[in-house]
């Protein structure tokens, strides 16, 4: 898609078309401030700046992206890069804004040099995050929009920012759950990060799917017609093509051949509720044979990013191999914005409703730390960016937690008084002990001791949680003051 064509009125009729009620006058004022503010200012390839905040707001507009969101993108370099403040946009546009606008400015321009920097990022987007989220959906648009424009840059350039691109963004995105940023960080970023896979990646793609979009597009109206036939109402069937960069991750990872991988194209059906997508499945399966082992159920065990969805692989017409992932409209909105979900107008103009995201509250309770402890730092990193697992209470509650966590970590995201007076653990009806590492899927028990005075010392060798570390040192405090108290004389 290229900048050139992108201007405010194609903005607004993009948004006009999901919210019709948004004050299109305030959003060209907007625009025709940051146009002013912008002005004499180049981008590299010698197009006015405006352009780039402009495309960035495009980009959100394209993704049903809450107007509010989408002013603030566009004044999003105005305090940074030209003379108007941060207090001048809060007298024209209100605090709201304002404090997104200077999110943004507080994530400042990053450079990726060595691991320090690297953590500085981290930091800054953590701290911004907690303060409001919406700031890291303004910051990827931002980034998408710069690596479109990557090849004005010089080589050195492009590929510093491609990296810090895929080993930063990239991975948040992901922890927040908006796999459409991720994506588009991810295959954006590969192009320079790793040219020669990238072009390999692509020619063994295109030559699998050469020829196959007519054949897909008959086998979705086959479905299409057998759902209309069945009365199960149904929102859209579409086929998508699997991402690039995600290609090119499966065949690194398993050695694996891509005549295996089934999911190169998928089609994908969206239906009102959930009982509607085990009734698809169960049409499909009587048109077509499904492949042994290939039906996946992230409805009944989502994933651990939260993504929920119906998977099964079948041979269709000719016996030729398809996926299909069957899910909700709002299965869908969450697979695509997580997070970013809830500021996301559906097809039907509503906005999701909040939902309690828990480490997004985590976060919150952290915020204070990280701004004065960097050692704190790395251990976040590993909260964060690891690739977390998904466990059981037994009362079959999900409960999510990093990689390498430990019944003690389970525990005190439960409660503070249960990871305090935790005693045994039993995982999948076994004993174990207490600095097991969990998997996923496990379900977990604790056995507390009502008399226990408070954790152990020795957990904090093995725990893996922020959560767990803190309270169990301050647990170790306050027994402290507990014991001066006694071993003191009273005044
Ligand atoms: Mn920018």
């Amino acid at each position: 898609m290229s900048t050139r064509k992108q201007t405010i009125d194609g903005l607004i009729k993009k948004i006009q078309a999901y919210d019709p009620e948004a004050d299109f006058d305030m959003i060209k004022l907007t625009y025709e401030f940051a146009k002013q503010a912008h002005e004499g200012q180049m981008r590299k390839s010698g197009e006015p700046y405006i352009i780039h905040p402009l495309g960035a707001a495009h980009l959100l507009a394209e993704m049903r992206i809450d107007p509010t969101i989408i002013i603030a993108t566009l004044l999003h370099d105005v305090p940074e890069d030209t003379p108007v403040t941060l207090e001048e946009i809060e007298q024209n546009f209100g605090s709201e804004i304002a404090n997104l606008v200077k999110g943004i400015t507080k994530l400042g321009k990053l450079k990726y040099r060595g691991v320090e920097r690297y953590i500085e990022n981290l930091r800054k987007m953590f701290v911004a995050m907690a303060e409001d989220v919406r700031v890291m959906i303004i910051k990827f648009a931002d980034r998408i929009n710069n690596l479109e424009s990557l090849d004005a840059l010089p080589p050195q350039k492009q590929y510093r920012i491609a990296l810090e691109s895929l080993e930063i963004y990239a991975p948040i995105a992901n922890r927040l759950g908006m796999d459409e940023m991720k994506g588009r960080l991810e295959d954006l970023s590969f192009k320079y990060v790793h040219p020669k896979q990238y072009e390999e990646t692509k020619r063994i793609r295109d030559e699998r799917l050469k020829g196959k979009e007519k054949y897909i597009k008959t086998v979705q109206e086959k479905a299409r017609k057998e759902l209309e036939v069945a009365n199960i109402p149904f929102i859209s069937i579409h086929g998508r093509n699997k991402r690039l960069y995600s290609l090119y991750q499966k065949l690194q990872r398993k050695d694996e051949q891509v005549a295996r991988i089934y999911d190169l194209v998928a089609i994908r059906i969206i239906v009102p509720d959930v009982g509607d997508c085990y009734a698809t499945l169960g049409i499909l399966h009587k048109l077509w044979k499904p492949m042994k082992g290939r039906i996946k159920d992230y409805i009944a065990q989502p994933k651990p990013n939260g993504y929920q969805s119906l998977h099964t692989t079948v041979f269709a017409e000719n016996g030729e191999v398809v996926e299909f992932q069957i899910r909700t409209q709002q299965m869908h909105d969450q697979a695509e914005f997580g997070i970013a979900a809830h500021w996301h107008y559906d097809e039907g103009g509503t906005r999701m409703p909040k939902r309690e995201i828990a480490w997004a509250k985590e976060l919150a309770d952290i915020q204070k730390d990280i701004l004065t402890r960097m050692s704190d730092l790395e251990e976040m990193k590993i909260d964060f960016l690891k690739s977390r697992i998904f466990v059981f209470t037994p009362g079959g509650d999900v409960i999510d937690l990093p990689e390498g966590a430990t019944p003690v970590d389970f525990a005190y995201h439960i409660h503070t008084d249960i990871g305090n007076k935790c005693n045994a653990a039993r995982v999948n009806d076994k004993m174990v002990s207490l600095d097991t590492e969990l998997k996923n899927g496990d379900v977990v028990e604790i056995i507390v001791d009502k008399n226990r005075k408070g954790p152990s010392q020795d957990w904090l060798k093995f725990v893996k949680t922020h959560t767990a570390k803190t309270r169990i040192k301050s647990q170790q405090k306050s027994s402290l003051t507990d014991w001066l108290k006694m071993v003191l004389p009273k005044k």
